[in-house]
């Protein structure tokens, strides 16, 4: 038998983050936010005062007392926080999709002497549709991977297809449906030894996985917040362009905040000399405290002792769906998975509307998988077990 979760939750050192979000539900175990984070009590406050003080209460001032600065200031201290990556590389921006068309642009246009994008099969529609169109615009092939889903892209898989034609290579650090963490500043390092580029979608590791951007000398990385950060739905997302790029990298959406001179109204674009020049339009004032808020929450807890948590909970549940003889679609060693396990079976959509119903949230993936999120500044001992519990229920 395992252990009652009675006594992991008494002893988890990251317990007392659970008030700090508004929990007044009546859910059995909120398994999904992975999918959508829950709200920090913090943001709720600082997101009344935001309405009422600062927009109601400046108006337009509220650009001169610092709203210009934030989709930079904060994305410096994302990156911190979050991403091991040094000021001036980050900004909080747009959506993830909007960000992974301007940075599919931005790689390219500095491997203008090659002509393939490389992504796999197994990512994110949004990814493989934006590599799609970026590539029929720029007259580049899209180069697939048709990697297993569980064991995802291990080095040998990505050795096969790079070469003189790979110019850039799209990956997502943890796979959305199986869960698997890819091996990243060892994907890093295979991919520059071809002469090629990477962009990584961190959606699904941010604010979980130890991130290491500038070490890893990754060239470029974009994630959402609304997920692991807790910023709410639609909350903005951030980028993050390697220093080393920012002098030559240009991108598609030259709006005024990308301009040298936001204010100057010149006459003629130039791009601005820093990360700036990856913003487009007006920020999303709003959404990007939602993400202060959120990250400071992660800086508090700290990633390492999230990530320990995180090792922790995933083995609780696979103990106990393995106990249970279900099928699992993550990969059994602790250190290639995510921070979401996700079972296979055959009746999981109507399986998955059950759990709904009866206050068990995970999220059904087509076309027969159930995956359970567990975010581990709110993810309980006690909702593992009960979730599992009703799971294995349903699923004999
Ligand atoms: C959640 C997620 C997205 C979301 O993109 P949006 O533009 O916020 O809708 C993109 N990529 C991956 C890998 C995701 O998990």
């Amino acid at each position: 038998m395992t252990t009652p979760p009675g006594g992991l939750d008494a002893a988890d050192p990251l317990a007392a983050f659970r008030d700090r979000f508004v929990i007044d539900d009546d859910l059995v175990a909120y398994l999904d936010g992975n999918s959508l984070g829950r709200l920090p009590r913090a943001t709720a406050e600082r997101l009344a005062g935001f309405v009422t003080e600062e927009w109601g209460g400046r108006l337009i001032r509220g650009w001169d007392a610092g709203w210009v600065d934030l989709p930079v200031t904060v994305g410096d201290e994302l990156g911190a926080a979050l991403l091991g990556a040094a000021a001036g590389q980050t900004v909080i921006a747009d959506s993830t999709s909007v960000n992974i068309f301007k940075l599919l642009h931005a790689a390219a246009s500095i491997r203008p002497d090659r002509n393939e994008i490389v992504i796999d099969a197994t990512n994110f529609p949004t990814d493989r549709y934006l590599v799609e169109s970026v590539a029929a615009s720029r007259g580049l092939d899209v180069r697939w991977l048709e990697p297993d889903l569980v064991e995802s892209i291990t080095a040998d898989v990505l050795a096969a297809v790079l070469g003189e034609r790979t110019a850039v290579v799209v990956l997502s650090q943890v796979d959305y449906r199986s869960g698997t963490l890819l091996d990243l500043p060892g994907l890093t390092s295979l991919i520059h030894d071809a002469g090629a580029v990477v962009v990584w979608d961190l959606c699904h590791s941010a604010g979980v996985i130890p991130i290491t951007l500038d070490v890893a000398e990754v060239d470029f990385a974009v994630g959402c917040t609304y997920k692991y950060l807790n910023a709410g739905p639609g909350a903005p997302a951030f980028l993050y362009v390697a220093e080393r790029h920012l002098d030559a990298v240009t991108q598609p959406i030259t709006g005024w905040w990308s301009a040298a001179d936001l204010f100057a109204m010149a006459d003629t674009y130039e791009a601005s000399p820093t990360i700036r020049r990856m913003l487009s339009g007006t920020p999303n004032v709003g959404g990007i405290l939602a993400v202060q808020e959120g990250v400071r929450l992660i800086a508090e807890a700290g990633v390492d002792r999230i990530r320990e948590k995180s090792v922790a909970l995933m083995a609780y549940a696979v103990e106990l769906l393995d106990e249970a003889g279900l099928e699992i679609v993550t990969p059994r060693e602790p250190e290639l998975r995510g921070s979401h396990v996700t079972v296979r079976h055959r009746n999981a959509r109507d399986i998955t509307a059950q759990l709904i119903e009866r206050g068990v949230i995970p999220d059904f993936r087509e076309p027969d998988l159930i995956r359970l999120g567990l975010s581990p500044l709110t993810t309980s001992y006690a909702e593992v077990a009960a979730g599992v519990a009703l799971l294995v229920e349903l699923a004999r």
